[in-house]
């Protein structure tokens, strides 16, 4: 059996590898044996093994006899470093008992000060140290603190006791309480226990001890524990480490004190110490806001206009050691460095030391000046950045400082957040935008005839729909916040009145949605603009550098081509045609084209429709000057552009001149049950030729105007939706080669031009071979893909997918994260059958699955050339691709 108690300070210095390992001694251990190593004033002391800990779960609760003789012995290793014995009436060695797992969990487990106290120790304490009150000060901690965490006792009961003692002093300090004042409440803490136990408080100091380690054992299967790995993805196997370590005391007098610090500003990045620290106190009560922390630096205490003394102007020769500590921390770990320590009667002791957690914008800024400083290197610096934390550089985010009233919950569609009046219609919304209000869009769905309120409106709120819905597709690609599926809420039309979870609302009432979180909050939350400055640049410079995939933008407006050109896109994965119909002005002649009973009725519609899309593409082109741009051919089911209301229909009969009756038969005709599987797609194409026919022809015409106008030509690439068969694809790809020709003949002149095919279908990865034969590219259409591997609907999935993801099922909702065992190994397929026909065919990702990094780690895993994402997201998938081709 392996060692399961590894030492470190005073003269231990293990050349086990396994003590320095974070999986088995955990992340405090690991580091705490790493500063001794590096020679730092570390308190000596012990780790047992997350390996123990796991065994001790597994098997009941029990201690083996190996470990027991382990433990003895490490403890003589810190009696003899101290100079102290545990539990030594006279002078007595008292330990720390902290948990530390593979990954920090803060606050999520137990910890255990002073122990070694009982009512003998606490006198030799008093004696030696020369401080009765310090030594009954620690002894009531003690009995608090371990009665809380080992012996279960509610922790609430001491401060009651500690409060009225200090009231029946008139103290209103604890620093006012004496010796003989702690002396009186440590008795009556005693009383509690006994009290509530039927038996007095432990004075067998290795009880104590074992009592502790038991305590951090059991820790990790505490609910809190768990409801944190769940929400962190720490897994429940790893189990945590238990250290061991001789206390060090901060509350010896004025001469003692203790602090966090970090080595620079965690939420600006700036290389800047920041911390706070506390004269005469101990760990717990700088974090527990039992009294004011002060500044660690004199420039930060001047900064916030404070009064009480830094811990640079009050203890330089401390403040100076612990300045060097911080340069040789960060010079052993090359980050920054989140860190505890303790200062006793001027003498500086490290208790831990950790990469700290930090803002996107601080991590960014140190990632960039650590490379500067020639600390790291650009390769380290692109991984060091968590590409999702963009997302809190390009949206405005909420004043973290600012009050919340939390109504509700949804699914954080499309990030950033957004206040405004609540607005049940798009029309409304629209209609008051326009007078300058900002207003939140609140819709049980929206579907496409909602678009121009969804621009109108500064966030958008859905009951129903999850991550890849209507909504959140649109308001991703336009860049507003989003929340969706949010279940909680209920809109009642016909009063005009909506519930989230219990409270009443009205239109026109003020609302906070942040499409980060999901949170909607009654009233208004002030933001933060983002600022994207100089540091964010020059990483996406080098992210760029190191990449191999392309990143292109799903994008089917100018404005958004643009918004996502300066984001670094190198091209359109994905022009969704369909939404360029739904603009207001044109949906009559969408209505007339798809009502028409006859060929010569819709050709009129389509003919009406060809110089709109023929201008939507010249302006796309345009903007895209000489980058690829992926048009896909119309895509969604035909009842989509139908009209619902009587109104709808009565003023549609008038501006086409068909009869009510007949346009009402016509919309019942194509009424589907399931029109996700439906009459969409190529499907549309082969039984309306004449769409595709007019799209086709719009794009080459535009291309040709473009080319013609000089400068850089576009490279159209056609792209067939839904496809399931070789054959479908052939007959699409000789009526678009068919408009092709008749075009470049009008014009006398060519342009470049591919067609290729969407993979979104579970056959069409199959049959790969040989679709590859027509195809000249693939677009992996991952949102259809996993809806039909599934059998899950994308619209509806968000009712249903929150407790899969809870129990397990699925690790993440897979139409966020691609669920790469199942619709991965599609992907794969149809890659390697593509090329084995084609080997030059050029493969991409559109669906929503291209702007998230574990997908696009996947994708270069399998060699796709690009991955296409929606504007705001390319900076994430330049990013994660980057980290992708170095990983
Ligand atoms: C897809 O299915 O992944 C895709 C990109 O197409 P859409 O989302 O428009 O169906
Ligand atoms: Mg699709």
């Amino acid at each position: 059996m392996s060692k399961q108690v590894y030492l470190f300070g005073g003269t231990a210095r293990s050349q086990d590898p396994r003590s320095r390992d974070k999986t088995i001694v955990g992340g405090k251990g690991a580091n705490l044996a790493e500063m001794a190593g590096i020679g730092l004033p570390v308190p000596p002391g012990f780790t047992i093994t997350t390996e123990e800990c796991v065994r001790y779960l597994a098997e009941g609760g029990e201690f083996s006899d190996e470990l027991k003789a382990e433990v003895a012995a490490a403890l003589v290793h810190i009696e003899t470093t101290v100079g102290k014995k545990f539990g030594d009436a006279a002078d007595p060695l008292l330990v720390s008992v902290r948990s530390g797992a593979r990954v920090s969990m803060p606050g999520m487990m137990d910890t255990v000060l002073n122990l070694g106290l009982n009512d003998v120790t606490v006198q030799g304490l008093a004696t030696s140290s020369g401080d009765a009150r310090f030594a009954w000060d620690s002894y009531r901690r003690f009995i608090q603190m371990y009665s809380d965490v080992v012996l279960g006792l509610d922790h609430h009961q001491f401060e009651d006791a500690l409060e009225i003692a200090k009231e029946d002093s008139g103290y209103y300090a604890d620093v006012e309480m004496q010796a003989e004042d702690w002396q009186v409440l440590v008795g009556q803490y005693n009383g509690i226990v006994e009290a509530a136990l039927g038996h007095p408080f432990p004075q067998d100091v290795h009880e104590q001890l074992w009592g502790a380690i038991r305590a951090v054992f059991d820790s990790w299967d505490s609910d809190r524990a768990k409801v944190y790995r769940r929400l962190n993805d720490i897994s429940g196997d790893w189990g945590t480490a238990v250290n061991v370590q001789a206390m060090v005391f901060g509350n010896m007098g004025d001469t003692s004190a203790t602090g966090v610090a970090f080595t620079r500003d965690p939420a600006t990045g700036e290389k800047a110490y920041y911390g706070e620290w506390l004269v005469n106190a101990q760990g717990e009560d700088v974090v527990a806001g039992i009294r004011t922390p002060q500044y660690l630096t004199k420039a930060s205490r001047e900064r916030a206009g404070a009064k009480p003394l830094s811990m640079e102007e009050a203890m330089p020769a401390a403040f100076g050691e612990l300045a060097a500590v911080f340069e040789l921390l960060e010079q052993q770990y090359r980050d920054m460095q989140d860190i505890e320590f303790t200062v006793e009667r001027g003498h500086l002791w490290m208790l831990q030391t950790r990469s700290g957690k930090r803002t996107a914008k601080a991590a960014l800024k140190m990632a960039v000046d650590m490379t500067h400083e020639g600390l790291i290197d650009e390769r380290t610096a692109i991984c060091r950045v968590d590409p999702m934390a963009l997302d809190q550089l390009l949206h405005p985010t909420l004043d973290p400082e600012a009050a919340r009233d939390v109504l509700g919950k949804g699914l954080p569609a499309s990030p950033g957040a957004a206040s405004g009046a609540i607005v049940l219609d798009a029309d409304l919304a629209e209609k008051l935008a326009e007078r300058g209000d900002a207003v939140i869009l609140v819709r049980v769905e929206t579907s496409p005839e909602d678009i121009h309120g969804m621009h109108a409106a500064k966030g958008i709120l859905t009951a129903r729909g999850g991550m890849t819905s209507h909504a959140a597709v649109v308001a991703r690609g336009m860049g507003r916040p989003c929340v969706s599926g949010a279940s909680s809420v209920s809109i009642d039309m016909a009063s005009r009145t909506l519930k989230i979870g219990n409270r009443a609302l009205k239109e026109g009432d003020l609302i906070t949605l942040d499409g980060s979180t999901g949170e909607i909050m009654a009233g208004y939350v002030p933001t933060i603009e983002p600022e994207l400055v100089g540091d964010f640049g020059v990483l996406m410079g080098w992210a760029d550098r190191h990449r191999r995939m392309k990143v292109r933008t799903n994008a089917e407006t100018p404005a958004d081509c643009r918004t996502a050109r300066q984001f670094g896109a190198e091209g359109v994965g994905l022009c969704r045609t369909e939404h360029m119909f739904f603009d207001a002005a044109r949906i009559a002649s969408v209505r007339q084209m798809i009502l028409a009973e006859d060929d010569g009725n819709r050709r009129a519609a389509l003919a009406k429709l060809l110089p709109e899309q023929r201008a939507d593409f010249h302006a796309i082109f345009e903007v895209m000057a000489g980058l690829p741009v992926t048009v896909r051919l119309l895509d969604p089911p035909l009842h989509e552009f139908l009209p619902h209301a009587d109104a709808e229909f009565a003023e549609l009969s008038e501006t086409i001149g068909i009869g009510v009756d007949t346009l009402k038969r016509r919309a019942a005709e194509l009424h589907e049950f399931n029109p996700m599987l439906g009459h969409r797609g190529c499907r549309l194409g082969i039984t309306f030729p004449e769409i595709y026919e007019m799209q086709a022809r719009a794009l080459f015409e535009a291309a040709c105007d473009v080319a013609a106008q000089g400068g850089e030509a576009p490279v159209p690439e056609v792209m067939v939706p839904l496809v399931a068969t070789r054959k479908e694809l052939a007959i699409l790809k000789a009526l678009i080669d068919r408009t092709a020709e008749a075009v470049f003949s009008e014009k006398g002149a060519r342009v470049a031009y591919h067609v290729g095919t969407m993979i979104e279908l579970p056959r069409a990865a199959l049959m790969a071979g040989e679709i590859a034969e027509v195809g000249e590219f693939f677009s992996f259409g991952t949102n259809d893909l996993t809806q039909t591997t599934l059998g899950v609907s994308r619209d509806d999935a968000a009712r249903f997918l929150g407790p899969y993801v809870e129990q397990g099922i699925f690790p993440r909702d897979p139409f966020v994260s691609l669920d790469i065992e199942g619709v991965g190994q599609l992907v794969e397929m149809a890659v390697e059958r593509g090329r084995a026909t084609r080997p030059d065919i050029k493969l991409g990702i559109c669906g929503e699955h291209g702007g998230d990094p574990a997908s696009i780690a996947f994708c270069e895993k399998v060699g796709l050339d690009y991955v296409s994402a929606s504007p705001y997201r390319v900076p994430i998938a330049r990013l994660a691709a980057a980290q992708a081709a170095l990983a």
